[in-house]
């Protein structure tokens, strides 16, 4: 058996890849097998990329915003050559199936073509004549180094919400990609560095809780933006924001759709088939939960099982998949005791996917889809995020009960309403306490020139990630007062300066 390769640092535009120290296992999920190690970081590299962004900072900082826009159009185009290359490493490591995993590529690309527009978007406000002879304008300035911490669930397009926006913002950046699939930040490091962005602008440093704390102990990183779960986002926040850091971090979710018994029953399971079960229920904006208002709970339940029960479960590179394996063993045997526990709690397991075995496959880290009827609000499986391929249906009488419900949980991602009644859908986007809303859509992810974000405990800090939200986040604001006397000073001012 040969040795399993090293996946390494990208450090000041150079492959670092440590000849010795720790490492951890990438697995292919589909095989069970060992494919690579990764490096994990000592405070050593950490150092070695702060320092090598904090001196590609004032070139790249003073660089006209244009001429960060055209490395950022080169690297689309560059992108844009390689997503069936990007798609086959996302499978290979995190399991998904390769059409969505080219839609993962997409939605990152799409964050680029938003990043374009950056000299647009980084024009500020003037003010002429504020006062007799004086003009006021505010702009806004890149922080200085940065970093991205990302989950294993979306290893191209979390990332992508960042690091084009920071880098176009004028920063630098280290990215802390997941050590669950660690490959793809190499090949957008190799991309951008094709692209024309100076070395050291932007570096991988792979890792785990070293790495990550090494982070957020640097006085010289100035902003970290978190996507991950939501006790690791909680820990990130109060350790970044006491060492004086600007952060953002992305949480946990329990997305929950509420049914109306007005749904059109058919576009309601197609939806929740896709939303549920694709990418394995390993989304965060994946829906969870169905909130069944009235007499609907039955025929869902009658049209979901059959559904559920023919999903095509098989490796994310066979392109008639629907559903691939979990990311892990460790992840399916933690998905496991979530239904084990919701059996003992006493909700129907109308299917059970815990016993699926892919022929020729049986090592790879597959479960079936799982759908519970029955689910109370104090169950486990109710209240924690299973992040699996696991649907819970709570049954409820009316549309208020389901607000109610929806807004007392302690996540607040993502929700969608299915309704055929416009007032109903419009009197709960008003009054759902959650980030992101679908009307009879089911994953209401915002596109690149919106921002991202949930409320509650999915997001800690007060920026939303990708969009405009992204240009506040990377940016500082400097207000500027200026006045050219003509001649001959007023003398000392010493009460506060009103305008007159
Ligand atoms: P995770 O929290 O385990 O890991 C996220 C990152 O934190 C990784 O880079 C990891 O190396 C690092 N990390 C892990 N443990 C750490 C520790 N103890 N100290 C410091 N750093 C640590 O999350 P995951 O399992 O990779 O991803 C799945 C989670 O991410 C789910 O909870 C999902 O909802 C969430 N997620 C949220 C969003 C969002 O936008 N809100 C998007 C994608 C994923």
């Amino acid at each position: 058996m040969s040795t399993p390769s090293i996946i390494g640092h990208f450090i000041a535009g150079q492959n670092a890849t440590p000849p010795e120290g720790r490492t951890s296992d990438v697995f292919n999920p589909a095989t069970g097998a060992v494919s690579a190690r990764v490096a994990l970081a000592t405070n050593d590299d950490l150092n070695r990329a702060v320092a090598a962004a904090k001196a590609a900072f004032p070139a790249w900082a003073s660089t006209s915003p244009l001429r960060r826009a055209r490395v950022m159009f080169k690297f689309k185009e560059l992108m844009e050559q390689n997503v069936d290359r990007l798609a086959e490493i996302i499978s290979n490591e995190h399991g998904k199936v390769f059409t969505d995993a080219k839609g993962e590529v997409q939605r990152g690309i799409e964050v680029v073509e938003f990043a374009c527009g950056i000299p647009q978007l980084l024009k500020g406000e003037f003010t002429e004549q504020v006062a007799s002879g004086i003009d006021s304008w505010s702009i806004r300035q890149p922080l200085g180094v940065c970093a991205g911490i990302t989950p294993f669930n979306f290893p191209v397009m979390v990332p992508m919400w960042m690091f084009p926006m920071a880098i176009a913002c004028g920063n630098t950046f280290i990215l802390k990609p997941s050590e669950r699939d660690p490959s793809a930040s190499l090949v957008m490091a190799e991309l951008l560095q094709q692209a024309g962005l100076p070395d050291g602008v932007f570096n991988v440093v792979q890792g785990d809780k070293a790495a990550v704390d090494a982070i957020l102990d640097h006085p010289d990183v100035k902003g970290v933006s978190f996507v991950g779960s939501t006790p690791i986002a909680e820990y990130i926040y109060a350790t970044g924001c006491a060492k004086g850091k600007r952060v953002q971090a992305l949480g946990g979710a329990k997305n929950h759709m509420v049914v109306m018994p007005d749904a059109d029953l058919k576009q309601t399971v197609d939806a929740l088939m896709g939303a549920a079960y694709g990418s394995a229920g390993e989304r965060c904006m994946a829906i969870s939960v169905v909130v069944a208002v009235g007499d609907i709970a039955d025929k869902l339940v009658d049209a979901l099982a059959p559904r559920i029960r023919a999903l095509k479960i098989t490796q994310g590179m066979d392109l008639s998949a629907e559903m691939g394996p979990v990311v892990t063993q460790v992840h399916k045997n933690k998905i496991i005791g979530y239904i084990d526990q919701g059996v003992a709690a006493g909700a129907d397991l109308v299917v059970d996917g815990r016993d699926f075995v892919l022929p020729g496959h049986e090592a790879g880290f597959f479960l079936g889809g799982s759908l519970f009827d029955n689910v109370t609000t104090d169950m486990t499986i109710y209240t924690e995020e299973i992040f699996g391929p696991v649907l819970c249906i709570v049954r409820v009488p009316d549309f208020n009960t389901a607000v109610e419900l929806v807004n007392a949980h302690e996540y607040g991602n993502g929700t969608a309403i299915f309704t055929r009644d416009g007032n109903t859908a419009r009197e709960y986007t008003y009054r759902i306490q959650v980030g992101m809303v679908g009307v009879n859509i089911p994953l209401p992810v915002p596109m690149a020139f919106h921002s991202f974000g949930g409320w509650k405990r999915s997001l800690f800090g007060d920026h939303h990630a990708h969009g405009p939200e992204s240009v506040r986040f990377y940016t500082k604001q400097k207000a500027v007062t200026q006045r050219w006397p003509a001649s001959i000073a007023a003398g000392a001012e010493f009460a506060m300066p009103t305008m007159k």
